[in-house]
Parts: C-alpha cells; sequence; structure tokens
C-alpha cells in the first residue's frame, strides 16, 4: 500500500534568520517521502508587502527598495547552502524571475493610482510564493529530489473572498491529490487558494496552518506537523505566567477555543478543514527538533486531570454596550445590529445579552467602525450605543468543564480575592470555554490567579 503523506508547516517566527533556514532544511531531511511542505513568507515580510501595497501609488521609489531588500535578504541565505557562485548565481536568477513579477504589479498600481481588489490579495502572496522557490532550490542543492507546486497547479479552490477566503476541500481534493501524489517533497506556499475564476484569494493573516490543514485533509495525510520557535501549548503564556507548563494533548476544540482567545500556537482556523478526518497535528519546536511532537492535537481526547488544561487572554479586544430599558421587548434589534455588522466586514466574537442590554465583543482595531456603523442605524429602543477599550479577555479552556462543576466558582472566588471586577462572565456556549472580561490594566494579574486556582502547583504537565 501507498504511505500517506506527512503534511508540514513552517511559520515566519521559524524564518527570521539564515540560520533558521538551515534548521528547516535539516528538520525536512529528517521526514521520509511522501512529504508536502507548506510555507509561510520570511519573517516580516506580508507586513512589508502590505505596507507598500499602501503606498507604492504614490511612491515608486519603493518598488526598488524592495526588491534589494529581498534580494539581499535571500542571497544571504542562500549562501549559507551553496558556495559554487555559478550555481549562486543560477538561483538568484530564478529567484528575480519570481521577485520580477511582484515588482510588474506594485509598477502597475503606480500607474493606474488605484488598486483594484484582486491585485493586493496576489501581491501579498508572493512573501510565500518567494519562499517556496528558494526552499525548493536549497533543498536540490542539498541532493534532495523535490517539487515547488502552487495552489494554481493544484486546483486549491476557494469560495472566492478576497482577503480571507475559505478553501473548497470537496471541490479541491481530487485534483490535489492528483497533483501531490507523487513520492517526493513537494514545496508548496501557504496563505492563498484560487478563486472559482482564478483569482488569488488569501485565507487570512496567519493564514498558512489553515493552508496546511486544508491540503491535509485533501490528502488524507497521517499528520500535520506544525514546527514552531516555542514550546507548543502551555497551561499559560510563559510570558506573563511564569509557572505555566506544556500541555501534551489537546482536543481539536480545544486547541481551537485557545487559538481564538490569544495563544498563538496555531491559527484557529487550522481546525476547522481537519474535523471529522482524525488526523493528529503534531506541534514541535524545531530547537528541540530530536524531541518529538511538544503538543499533540487529536479530533476527541480525555479530559485533563483538573478539567481546565490552558488559560489564555487577549487585550485585542473592544466592547460594544447597547443599552435600552425596552430592549427585551422588542424583537430584532440583535439581528438588525448583527447584519449591519456584518454588512461592514466587522467579526462578532461573542454577544452576551440582557433585557435592557446588549453586548458585543469585538476585535478592539474593529471597535471605532462597529460604533459607527450602529449609530447610523439608529435602533428604535435602543437608548445609547457606548464603545469601550478598557477590557481584556481571559479564557479558561478544557473538555473537563462540560462535566465537572466548581470551576467558575474557582475563577470567580480567586478574582474576589485578588479584588479583580469582573465586568462580563460567559460560559455555555462553548462546551470547552468560560471567558470573562477585565480591565486592561488587571489582565495580568486575573491570568496569574486563575492559572493558581486551577492548576496544581507541582504537577509537570497541565493534562
Ligand atoms: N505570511 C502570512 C501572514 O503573515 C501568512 C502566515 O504567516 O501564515 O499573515
Ligand atoms: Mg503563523
Amino acid at each position: 500500500m501507498k504511505r500517506k503523506p506527512i503534511v508540514v508547516k513552517f511559520g515566519g517566527s521559524n524564518m527570521k534568520t539564515s540560520r533558521d533556514i538551515r534548521l528547516i532544511v535539516d528538520v525536512i531531511k529528517r521526514y521520509e517521502t511522501p512529504l508536502i511542505v507548506v510555507v509561510s513568507a520570511l519573517y516580516g515580510l506580508t507586513d512589508r508587502l502590505a505596507g507598500t501595497v499602501r503606498s507604492v501609488k504614490d511612491d515608486a521609489g519603493l518598488i526598488v527598495r524592495l526588491r534589494q531588500f529581498l534580494l539581499e535578504a535571500k542571497r544571504d541565505i542562500v549562501e549559507q547552502f551553496i558556495s559554487d557562485p555559478a550555481k549562486i548565481k543560477a538561483v538568484m536568477d530564478k529567484l528575480s524571475v519570481r521577485a520580477g513579477e511582484l515588482e510588474r504589479y506594485l509598477k502597475a498600481i503606480h500607474l493606474l493610482g488605484q488598486t483594484p481588489e484582486f491585485a493586493e490579495d496576489l501581491i501579498l502572496s508572493y512573501g510565500e510564493r518567494l519562499s517556496s522557490s528558494l526552499l525548493e532550490s536549497l533543498l536540490k542543492a542539498e541532493g534532495l529530489d523535490c517539487e515547488e507546486v502552487l495552489p494554481e497547479d493544484m486546483g486549491l479552490v476557494t469560495d472566492g473572498e478576497f482577503k480571507n477566503a475559505s478553501i473548497d476541500c470537496a471541490a479541491s481534493r481530487a485534483a490535489v491529490r492528483r497533483r501531490l501524489g507523487r513520492n517526493t517533497i513537494h514545496v508548496v506556499p501557504g496563505f492563498y487558494g484560487i478563486s472559482p475564476d482564478g483569482k488569488v484569494n488569501l485565507l487570512g493573516r496567519g493564514g498558512s496552518d489553515y493552508s496546511a490543514a486544508a491540503i491535509a485533509r485533501c490528502v488524507e495525510a497521517k499528520s500535520l506537523d506544525v514546527w514552531k520557535d516555542v514550546d507548543g501549548f502551555m497551561s499559560a503564556d510563559p510570558g506573563s505566567v511564569p509557572d505555566a507548563r506544556p500541555v501534551r494533548r489537546m482536543s481539536y476544540r480545544e486547541a481551537s477555543e485557545l487559538a481564538y482567545f490569544g495563544a498563538k500556537i496555531l491559527h484557529p482556523r487550522t481546525m476547522e478543514p481537519l474535523a471529522g478526518t482524525g488526523i493528529p497535528i503534531r506541534v514541535h519546536n524545531i530547537n528541540d527538533a530530536g524531541a518529538g511532537a511538544v503538543s499533540l492535537i487529536e479530533e476527541a481526547v480525555p479530559a485533563g486531570k483538573g478539567g481546565v488544561k490552558s488559560v489564555a487572554s487577549t487585550d485585542r479586544i473592544g466592547v460594544l454596550h447597547l443599552d435600552g430599558p425596552g430592549l427585551g421587548t422588542k424583537p430584532g434589534v440583535l439581528a438588525k445590529a448583527a447584519s449591519a455588522l456584518d454588512a461592514a466586514g466587522i467579526n462578532i466574537k461573542s454577544v452576551i445579552t440582557a433585557q435592557t442590554a446588549i453586548t458585543i465583543l469585538l476585535s478592539d482595531t474593529d471597535l471605532a467602525p462597529a460604533l459607527k456603523t450602529l449609530e447610523r442605524l439608529e435602533l428604535a429602543t435602543v437608548a445609547s450605543v457606548k464603545g469601550g477599550r478598557d477590557a481584556a479577555l481571559v479564557a479558561a479552556v478544557g473538555e473537563g468543564m462540560r462535566r465537572r462543576h466548581g470551576i467558575l466558582a474557582r475563577i470567580t472566588g480567586v478574582l474576589a480575592d485578588e479584588g479583580i471586577n469582573i465586568k462580563i462572565m460567559a460560559s455555555g456556549p462553548s462546551e470547552v470555554a468560560a471567558y470573562l472580561v477585565v480591565r486592561r490594566s488587571e489582565r495580568r494579574r486575573a491570568e496569574n490567579a486563575i492559572h493558581r486556582a486551577l492548576f496544581r502547583r507541582r504537577a509537570k504537565t497541565a493534562d
């Protein structure tokens, strides 16, 4: 029987320096084929491309500077691997062709003086395209058999939305399987797919994890191996909770909730295409490559010892308050508000309602446009719409929350002891998560207190 492929993904934080690229190549060598390697852009490059698209209308000089930056960065990396000047030149020439395409699109925007919607997605995909081309050349220079395959060449089809598309796995499956069916190393740029009418669609910022998961589903991969430069999922962010410890096993649901609540290990959508496949996600730390997976994420895993596996937090939220004594008597207010926000492209993270108030949580960057949208609506029975940014969301996540009682009591109890006021609290919509909103300045203290209350002092792992 043919071996199932493994899909391996390397992110931008694993691509900062030429030493990082050496580590990636060494990791790839440890695997057997068939292997599908999904890569992100070099660290910071997508932001730089986005900045260039914004400003290139007025400043054509940006194009030359970007080209110089790109080719110098790549040359540095290439020279680590190849010493023969003729071979270096061949690799750089190949990269120049791709950089040249990017340059032409940017020039077109400069000449047009405007950016057509499709052009931004196309241009931002070049960060990943440059990585895949580079990696293919380096692997070949190391004597490995490999082939770069672009999403347009394998028919990785999206729903057609720009900037934040979804992959249509059912429509992509047959062609992707065929194109990635050889027993070799395929190198694929992440972060984008192709609309049914052939346009590049980005999959949302940080979306290479999601690309890799969609491809893993299409090819029925043995596993999805995500390589990071940190130690996988932890019971809290070790930067703010010194007592945090690793979480070795997690369910898809736990991992998605944690990702949505701010854990930066996986993109929140990574688990979406994997639902029902049972494909395990193995998170590795590249600085300890021999150690095996640091976190293993499976479709379903038993609840951990303490019920909760991790505490996550974010202050990238804004809170909208809709107040009105008659809210509870009038149907449709929430529907109208939600539709208007949707039409404005604003994503709602959570809604908590009472009879006289509706609270909507959203991303901090959406707060100002959301306020404007709702004010314009002039909703009957809504006396006032207010926005607040002095808020941080702290969440506790674990399969054990379904059945255990007393977890919420411990959380609220410890916050009361600390004198931290809970502004909003919700548990229930997700069976595996409870979250609360506190003042921004109290985020760290709340996180530490909750972690202390929920985890046994000396346990080595959190599950
Ligand atoms: N390079 C893209 C970004 O920065 C996608 C990714 O890194 O996953 O958003
Ligand atoms: Mg990422």
